[in-house]
């Protein structure tokens, strides 16, 4: 049989085709192979980063549009309470209920706040668990939440003495104070937070989990979609309170 030239050029083009399809199929698992290799390095190497937001002082006039604020993202809260704002605050008890509904937990904070009794005087361990038990009774009579999760106000460090940390342990109670303080106290409004929250992040970059106290305010309600929105850029995840957890070295 005597091939035409054409059918001879055909023959080799479709001959070369074959063998450059035959390379880049060869070239693609190779690239698959490498860099599926750092990928699944780096999966293996990616640690969970967790971030808690913790509330003090409520129930407020702002923890409703706080609230609003956390389910828009479905973030679940720590509030602190303060049994103080019970009484002070008129549907008080609609507001420990709607956080109890919502996923939020509601942690102690005692009922005074005051220095004096909690610190200062003479019984003041007793004082400390006894407004923390107090309170604990009184979130559960109002929401069915109990739990043994509480704050001392202003930090246990430079307030509690070697009797707060006993009395607080034999009450089976776990007080904890903060990585990251958002200064909302102090700031005067939304910016100053924000630029607060993402600078002492800053020292944190290898903790794989921080919790962060802020108090309620119109400026920290303002700041807090930005603070979520940069937690969110810096791969943290935000996890529901699981009761009995303990918070290591705070
Ligand atoms: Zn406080």
């Amino acid at each position: 049989m005597k091939l035409s030239k054409k059918t001879i050029i055909m023959g080799f083009a479709a001959l070369a085709i074959l063998f450059c399809a035959a390379i880049r199929v060869q070239a693609v698992e190779k690239e698959e192979k490498f860099f599926g290799f750092i990928k699944g390095d780096d999966k293996q190497c990616k640690k969970e980063k967790i971030a808690y937001l913790t509330f003090d002082d409520g129930p407020s006039i702002y923890t409703e549009e706080l609230l609003d604020v956390l389910n828009e993202y479905g973030i679940s809260g720590i509030f602190f309470v303060l049994g103080a704002q019970f009484d002070y605050i008129p549907n008080a008890d609609e507001i420990l209920n709607r956080m109890v509904d919502e996923g939020h937990h509601i942690a102690l904070h005692t009922m005074t706040h005051d220095k004096n009794t909690l610190y200062w005087s003479q019984n003041a361990s007793a004082n400390f668990v006894a407004e923390m038990l107090e309170l604990r009774d009184e979130v559960a009579t109002r929401t069915g939440q109990v739990t043994n999760l509480c704050r001392a106000p202003y930090g246990k460090k430079g307030h509690f003495n070697a009797t707060h940390y006993r009395a607080v342990e034999d009450a089976g109670l776990h007080c904890i104070d903060w990585h990251v303080d958002s200064k909302d106290w102090a700031k005067k409004n939304a910016d100053e937070i924000y630029s607060e929250v993402v600078c002492e992040l800053k020292r944190f970059e290898d903790a794989d989990e921080i919790v962060l106290l802020f108090h309620e305010y119109e400026r920290t309600v303002e700041a807090l979609p930005r603070v979520i929105e940069h937690l969110l850029d810096l791969g943290y995840t935000f996890k529901p309170y699981a009761p009995g957890k303990v918070f290591e070295g705070i």
